[in-house]
């Protein structure tokens, strides 16, 4: 069917390249590019052989349009799956502009010296996209992502209106190590240690960073403690889900996490402010990342589950009406199959999902769409197929 140009060779990347390579109807060529061009050689080498998808790989620095531009040329995709970082999110944009080429990533633009993310950079784009008759599909990870999805198919057939959604985003893994983030650090600890925040009837409602906890007994995972935070998807979900009024983001973390970040953050070591170190500018955070363990490291260590899903309140036929759709993820079957940890896994899938739906035709409409604007059943069904089974609970428990 089509070529796809993954960029960035990380965790999620990882398993990107295996799900593609697993897809080969639909992927029938990749080319895996990234600042570390090794990086992407290795993975070509894990699938080599194994797959009937041709395998190339290339180097390149995604914060250059013109550098973009020249490797989409070269390679001629049908679709760029950004996988590196958020800060790349712009240049990549603009190179898929200037080459008429569809785009899909997991995280929204950020800009490197302030940890602030927020649409309203990517959604800028909308008119340009739709005039050179291209797609970019935002956020088509986990959370972004499925968890759009699933606020649609709850709204499709479940609602005439929802009211309130709380996203529960629960890690019930164990890596063995006192302190790693299960993505990429620097991203991770600038979203975790940001102010929280949640909408209520159109407007952001700030709190203090982990004021807010809740406990919540999971299934397959147990009980846990969670806090709200500020998360990227409550913005595009406000806009897109009918009749919302209150939409709020909580993730687990335990106690260790807590108190190795708090102390990092007491020493400086979480600032995005550059200091000079030895007659060179360094930024703490940037240094923190490279002493801590990468992420793609903790595939075999991590043992399990991953529970990330939707409550939705709301009313249906006049009546009230809530219901609970989420994914349980074991992190020893997702390093089994791919070599990588849940948390990368539960991101990678979607990624090529929300890909394969562009190039097939199904979710393809020139313009900057999130995840949830789009009709989710074939989403739907692709994650059954593809490794992230969901679980209706029309009952759950709510979180008060
Ligand atoms: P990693 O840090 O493991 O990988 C990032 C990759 O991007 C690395 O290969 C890195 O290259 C590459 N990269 C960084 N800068 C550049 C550049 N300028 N040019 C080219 N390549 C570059 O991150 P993850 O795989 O954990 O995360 C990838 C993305 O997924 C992030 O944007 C993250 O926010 C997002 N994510 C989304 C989630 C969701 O549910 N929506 C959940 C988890 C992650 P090098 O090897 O040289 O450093």
């Amino acid at each position: 069917m089509g070529k796809a140009l993954i960029i960035g060779a990380g965790g999620v990347a990882n398993v990107v390249v295996h799900k593609c390579c697993q897809n080969s109807a639909v992927f029938t060529k990749i080319c895996i590019a990234s600042r570390t061009k090794s990086k992407c050689d290795q993975l070509k080498a894990k699938l080599q052989g194994k797959t009937t998808t041709k395998i190339t790989t290339a180097q390149v620095d995604a914060s250059d349009v013109n550098q973009l531009i020249t490797l989409i040329e070269q390679e001629q995709p049908d679709i760029v799956i950004h996988v590196a970082l958020p800060y790349q999110d712009l240049t990549i944009m603009e190179a898929c502009l200037a080459t008429k080429t569809d785009y899909v990533d997991t995280a929204n633009y950020e800009p490197e010296d302030t940890a602030k993310f927020e649409y309203k950079w990517q959604w800028a784009y909308r008119e340009r996209f739709e005039k050179a008759g291209i797609t970019a599909l935002l956020g088509s990870g986990f959370d972004p992502g499925v968890t759009g999805v699933f606020c649609a198919y709850a709204q499709k057939h479940y609602f005439d209106e929802i009211h309130n959604i709380d996203i529960l985003d629960c890690n019930g893994g164990d890596h063995g190590y006192p302190f790693a983030t299960n993505f990429n650090p620097e991203i991770n600890i600038r979203e975790v240690s940001a102010n929280g925040s949640y909408i209520e009837n159109g407007k952001w409602v700030e709190t203090k960073q982990m004021e807010i906890k809740r406990v919540y007994d999971f299934d397959q995972v147990g009980e846990k403690d969670m806090y709200l935070l500020r998360h990227e998807e409550l913005e595009s979900l406000a806009l897109n889900i009918r009749g919302v009024k209150r939409i709020r983001f909580f993730m687990t973390f335990g106690q260790s996490y807590l108190t190795h970040l708090k102390c990092l953050e007491n020493v400086g070591m979480t600032s995005i402010e550059p200091i000079i170190y030895e007659g060179k500018e360094i930024v703490p955070l940037q240094f923190l990342k490279a002493v801590l363990l990468d992420p793609a490291s903790l595939g075999p260590c991590t043992v399990g589950k991953t529970n990330i899903g939707c409550i939705c309140q709301g009313i249906k036929d006049g009546k009230p009406a809530s219901y609970y759709i989420y994914n349980v993820c074991d992190h020893q079957a997702c390093y089994k199959e791919v070599g990588s940890q849940a948390v990368s896994y539960t991101t990678g899938v979607p990624a090529m999902i929300g890909a394969m739906l562009v190039m097939t035709g199904k979710w393809k409409k020139p313009g900057v769409y999130n995840v949830e604007q789009f009709d989710p059943d074939p989403f739907m069904d692709a994650l059954n197929q593809w490794g992230l089974p969901w679980t209706e609970d029309f009952h759950p428990v709510l979180v008060d």
